[in-house]
C-alpha cells in the first residue's frame, strides 16, 4: 500500500477502518505512528495541514540571507498583519511557512496568552529547538511531596526504558554527568564547550557545592549511528539553520525520522487536510469506535473507525477535541467524569534572562554555529523544600563572541563594516530561565459557546495566567545568576524580566493529566482515558505537573511506552 495519500476518502466503512488513528503527525504523534506500524497495527494518522515531505518541502533549507527579501525578516505589512506568531522564537522569513497565519485559526484569549502554532505533517517538530533533557524522579515526586499538586501515576523507573528507546533512534548528544536532578542517557558526543564557558563552569565548581553547568542533551546527530543512517539521516553540519527544515536530516523531526519509518512498514495512511472534530463514542459498546474529521478544503464531514485512538494534536486541541466529543455518556466532552477537563493547563516560566561581558580568551573561538546551549542543572526544591517558591528550574547558558564589534544602526553598509566583520569582538554571555510553574485549576480552557472556525467547531478560549509563585521564581533566578556570573568575573551583569504572557514558552501541557484516582484526574498510568479506555492522551496535555526540563522527549517516550501497551492489550482482546 502507499504510505501517504491525500484524496478524500469518504467511502465505505469497511474502507474507512483501520486498527488504530492517530491525531496528529508532529512529535508525539509521529512517535504513536512508528511504534503502533512497527508493531502489525494498520495506522491512519489524521493531520488537520498539509503534506510536508522531507527534503522536497523544505524550500529555504539552502538559501543565502542576501536571497531573503528583508534578509530573514518580515514585512510590516505581513507584521501588522501576524502580532501573534510572529513574536514566536526564531520566527522570520525562513521558517514561517512552518506556523499558522493568526487570521485562519482564531481563538479566545479571556486572558493574554499566545498560542503559537504549526499546522502541516511534522507539526512543530519542524520547528522545534529541539532541548531533550530527562525528567529526574524529583520533578515526578515534588508535587505530592510538597504539597502543590495530585502525585503522577507513574515514575523515573516506569519511564526511563523508554527514554533509551526514543533516545537511541532520534539521536541525542550530551555528557553524562551523574546528576540526580539531570538523568544521563544513550548519548552521542556532545558538541564543544567553549572557553569562557569552561571558565564559569570552574567557578561554580570553586564556589557552589550544587551548581553544575554541563552540556544540555539535544536532538541532534553528531555522530550518526546505524540506526540513523538507516533512517537515511546524516551528520549536524552545525549550520544552525535547523527551523527551515534540515536537508541533512541533522536534527530529529517526525518528517525526517519516526512517520519515514513508519510508511516503511507498509501499515501507515497519513491523511493531510483533516481536521479531526471530534472523537465518535460508541454508547452500546461502552468504548470510542472513531474519529469525524472535516476535509481542510471540501468542509467533508467524513468518520474513520479504529480500536484505538491516539490523541497527538498537541496539548491545547487534544484538548479541544476531547471538550468537543460529547455524547449521552459524556456530556461534558470524552472522559471528562471529573468535571476535569481542560483544566490546570500549564506551561513554562521563560520570562527571565541574565546577560554580561566576560574579559580575555580573545584567542579562544568555536567551531561552526554550534545549536545547542549548556545547562545549570535545577538546583532548587530537589531533597527537601529549600525557597519560599514551590519548583525548580533549568538554566540554558551559553557564551559567544560579538560578530561585529563596531555595529551601529547607521553603520550596516560600506568597508569598515565589512572590516568590522572579519574581527570578532569580546565575550557575551547569557543565561535564560526555564521554569516549572504549579498546576492551578482556574488556569483552563473551554469551548466558545457562540464563536466558531470556518470549519464549524467551537473556538478555543484559553484562560490562563502566570502565578505569584512564578514572581518568586523569577526573581530567585535573577538574583542567583547574576551572584554566579559575577562570582565567575562576568561584567555588565543586566538582569530582564521580559513580562511575555503565558504560551509564547511554547511548551504547552496539561488539562487531561495522569493521576491515580479518577476523581481527580483524566488518565491512569498508561495514558489511557480512565472511562474510556480505548482512548490514550499522550501528547502535554496528559501532564500532571510540568517539571523543569524540556517536555517533548518526555512526550515521545510515554507514547512509545503507551503504545506498546495498547497493542498488547488488542492481542489480549482488551481493547
Ligand atoms: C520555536 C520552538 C521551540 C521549541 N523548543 C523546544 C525544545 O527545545 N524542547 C522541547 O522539548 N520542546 C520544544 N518546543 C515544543 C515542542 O515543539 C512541542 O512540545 C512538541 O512539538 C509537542 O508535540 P506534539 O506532538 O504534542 O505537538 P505538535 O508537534 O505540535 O504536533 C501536533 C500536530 O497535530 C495537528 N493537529 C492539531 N489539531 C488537529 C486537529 N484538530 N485535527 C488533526 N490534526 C491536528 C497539528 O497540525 C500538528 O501537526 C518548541 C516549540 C517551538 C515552536
Amino acid at each position: 500500500m502507499s504510505a501517504y495519500f491525500s484524496e478524500t476518502h469518504s467511502g465505505t466503512a469497511a474502507a474507512n477502518t483501520f486498527d488504530a488513528i492517530v491525531i496528529g503527525s508532529g512529535i508525539s504523534g509521529g512517535w504513536a505512528a512508528k511504534e503502533l506500524c512497527e508493531q502489525g497495527l494498520k495506522t491512519l494518522v489524521l493531520e488537520r495541514g498539509r503534506d510536508v515531505k522531507h527534503l522536497k518541502d523544505y524550500p529555504t533549507a539552502t538559501t543565502p540571507p542576501w536571497e531573503f527579501p528583508y534578509r530573514g525578516r518580515m514585512s510590516l505589512k505581513h507584521n501588522k498583519e501576524n502580532p501573534l506568531i510572529t513574536k514566536a522564537a526564531g520566527y522570520g522569513d525562513d521558517c514561517d511557512h512552518f506556523f499558522v497565519k493568526d487570521a485562519d485559526h482564531p481563538y479566545v484569549q479571556e486572558k493574554p496568552f499566545d498560542w503559537i502554532r504549526g499546522y502541516q505533517v511534522g507539526g512543530k517538530s519542524l520547528t522545534w529547538g529541539r532541548a531533550t533533557q530527562r525528567w529526574s524522579e524529583f520533578e515526578f515526586t515534588a508535587p505530592e511531596r510538597f504539597g502543590y499538586g495530585i502525585g503522577w501515576p507513574i515514575g523515573y523507573k516506569d519511564v526511563a526504558p523508554w527514554y533509551s528507546h526514543v533516545e537511541k533512534f532520534i539521536g541525542i548528544c550530551g555528557s553524562k554527568d551523574g546528576l540526580e536532578a539531570m538523568p544521563d542517557g544513550e548519548f552521542l558526543p556532545p558538541f564543544d564547550m567553549n572557553m569562557p564557558l569552561q571558565h564559569i563552569k570552574q567557578s561554580l565548581k570553586d564556589n557552589y557545592t550544587d551548581r553544575h553547568l554541563v552540556h544540555a542533551r539535544w536532538a541532534h546527530l553528531t555522530d550518526p549511528q546505524q540506526i540513523h543512517l538507516d533512517q537515511g539521516r546524516g551528520k549536524c553540519q552545525a549550520r544552525n539553520m535547523c527551523m527551515r527544515g534540515c536537508p541533512f536530516g541533522g536534527y530529529f523531526s517526525s518528517v525526517s525520522s519516526t512517520l519515514p519509518w513508519a510508511a516503511k512498514t507498509g501499515n501507515l495512511t497519513i491523511r493531510p487536510h483533516s481536521v479531526v472534530h471530534s472523537v465518535i463514542y460508541d454508547e452500546k459498546l461502552g468504548k470510542a469506535s472513531g474519529v469525524r474529521i472535516i476535509d481542510a478544503n471540501t468542509k467533508e464531514v467524513i468518520e474513520y473507525y479504529a480500536k484505538v485512538i491516539f490523541m497527538n494534536a498537541s496539548a491545547l486541541n487534544t484538548n479541544l477535541i476531547l471538550l468537543n466529543s460529547k455524547s449521552a455518556r459524556f456530556p461534558n466532552g470524552l472522559g471528562n467524569d471529573s468535571g476535569l477537563l481542560g483544566k490546570y493547563i500549564a506551561f513554562h516560566n521563560y520570562r527571565a534572562s541574565v546577560s554580561g561581558t566576560l574579559d580575555g580568551y580573545l584567542d579562544k573561538y568555536y567551531f561552526g554555529r554550534n545549536p545547542t546551549d549548556l545547562i545549570l542543572v535545577n538546583y532548587r526544591n530537589l531533597h527537601q523544600r529549600d525557597t519560599d517558591y514551590f519548583g525548580g528550574y533549568t538554566t540554558f547558558m551559553n557564551a559567544y563572541r560579538d560578530q561585529h564589534p563596531n555595529d551601529t544602526e547607521q553603520g550596516q553598509v560600506g568597508a569598515q563594516y565589512k572590516d568590522d566583520l572579519c574581527e570578532p569582538g569580546g565575550w557575551h554571555v547569557f543565561a535564560y530561565l526555564q521554569g516549572e510553574t504549579v498546576p492551578v485549576e482556574r488556569n483552563h480552557v473551554r469551548l466558545s459557546e457562540t464563536e466558531k472556525d470556518q470549519w464549524g467547531i467551537p473556538l478555543l478560549i484559553t484562560s490562563v495566567e502566570y502565578h505569584p509563585n512564578d514572581d518568586m521564581m523569577t526573581e530567585d533566578f535573577l538574583n542567583e545568576t547574576a551572584a554566579m556570573l559575577q562570582k565567575a568575573g562576568v561584567k555588565n551583569i543586566s538582569k530582564y524580566n521580559n513580562k511575555q504572557a503565558p504560551g509564547l514558552d511554547i511548551h504547552e501541557m496539561g488539562g487531561v493529566r495522569m493521576g491515580k484516582d479518577p476523581k481527580t484526574s483524566l488518565l491512569n498510568a498508561n495514558n489511557q482515558l480512565h472511562a474510556c479506555k480505548n482512548v490514550f492522551v499522550t501528547d502535554g496535555a496528559c501532564m500532571t505537573s510540568t517539571g523543569n526540563q524540556s517536555p517533548s522527549i518526555l512526550y515521545m517516550a510515554l507514547t512509545a511506552r503507551a503504545a506498546t501497551f495498547a497493542v498488547k492489550e488488542i492481542k489480549k482482546g482488551n481493547l
